[in-house]
């Protein structure tokens, strides 16, 4: 066995060990996403402050989970919250109705 021929293969196994350690941390992120309680999808989670709509000058900023139908989500949302904890909270509880 060449040098040359180790050293391809030591890096082949780094990438690998990288990749490896890659798919696990989007495993991990997978499931830390909270799923929607309407169409269990997890890839549409938005979090959306009031500022980005038009909000009256000087009203306090709000936050609100929306499952984004832009990103083939069923448009659900959270009401508005004071904070994003709270908005993050109430979209994680266990499957329930609530109101905006
Ligand atoms: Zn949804």
């Amino acid at each position: 066995m060449t040098s040359a021929y180790v050293e391809i293969m030591e890096t082949v196994e780094k990438l690998r060990k990288d990749l490896e350690e890659l798919y696990e941390n989007v495993k991990k992120e997978q499931t830390l996403t909270p799923e929607c309680p309407f169409c269990r999808k997890r890839e549409a989670f938005t979090i959306q402050d009031s500022t980005d709509l038009n909000t009256p000058r000087g009203a306090p900023t709000k936050y609100r989970v929306v499952c984004d139908a832009i990103k083939d989500g069923c448009g659900g949302s959270t009401g508005w919250k004071e904070n994003i904890e709270e908005a993050v909270e109430i979209w994680s509880r266990p499957k329930r109705f609530f109101s905006s």
